[in-house]
């Protein structure tokens, strides 16, 4: 959003967040209808890839732990880089709404009927008394509202406090968040779960996770909202 766009925005609150212009809601039907989720993704992780079918680089080398994941958007896209910036760092919680546009792709992905919980990634209790708010939590209360499956708040805890993942390799960002997370109280009845989280990069916060639920023989699929496309040293 230019500077100009975003002192209209302040003055004049029923104008889109992204282009300015005159709406009813955060934003406009042309800026919401120019989102695309149509791209080539891995089968495995989702991540845009050149080609129509197949694997990304990362999901030939790396070993995953989850089963299969499903990204909404092309993180490269500007307008979606955008909308996930003004939740994270400008607390624009009621942007979120935004996925009621896109309730028939979410509803359509073809694992929900598997999953007992969602789990959204959770943060660092320093991180988060930091923001205020968790957006992985937004994201899946939004799903929830869609696939009437429950969220588990307290099943996963981070506790150790990474530092932040842009610029890091594939190698230091597995190192980043090796063993950062702790099982808290999973329900007894967990088979398989969806993990739930803003952005994937390379799929080291998500992997983890992952593994740590294995461990306690629990699948994981996950869903996120953005996808860019892999770093891969
Ligand atoms: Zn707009
Ligand atoms: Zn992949």
């Amino acid at each position: 959003m230019s500077l100009v766009n975003e002192l209209l925005y302040l003055l004049f609150p029923n104008r889109c967040a992204l282009c300015g212009n005159k709406s009813t809601f955060f934003l406009c039907e042309n800026c919401l209808s120019s989102l695309n989720v149509n791209f080539n993704r891995c089968i495995k992780c989702s991540s845009p890839i050149p080609s129509r079918e197949g694997l990304c680089s990362i999901c030939l080398k790396e070993k995953r732990y989850f089963l299969k994941g499903f990204s909404l958007f092309n993180y490269k896209e500007d307008k979606v880089a955008k909308i996930i910036e003004l939740i994270k760092f400008y607390g624009k919680f009621g942007l979120i709404d935004f996925l009621n546009h896109f309730r028939k792709e979410i509803k359509n992905i073809d694992f929900w009927n598997d999953i007992d919980y969602l789990i959204p990634v959770p943060m660092h209790p320093h991180s988060l008394r930091k923001r205020g708010f968790n957006q992985a939590v937004l994201i899946a209360k939004k799903i929830s509202e869609f696939t009437n499956k429950p969220i588990c708040f307290d099943c996963i805890t981070k506790t150790k406090l990474t530092k932040s993942q842009v610029g890091l390799s594939l190698q230091e960002r597995k190192a980043n968040l090796k063993e950062a997370f702790k099982v808290l109280s999973l329900k007894k009845d967990t088979k398989t779960v969806a993990i739930i989280d803003d952005v994937f990069t390379t799929g080291s916060t998500v992997n983890e996770i992952a593994k740590l639920l294995n461990k306690h023989s629990v699948q994981s699929y996950f869903f996120t909202l953005s996808s860019t496309p892999q770093i891969t040293n």
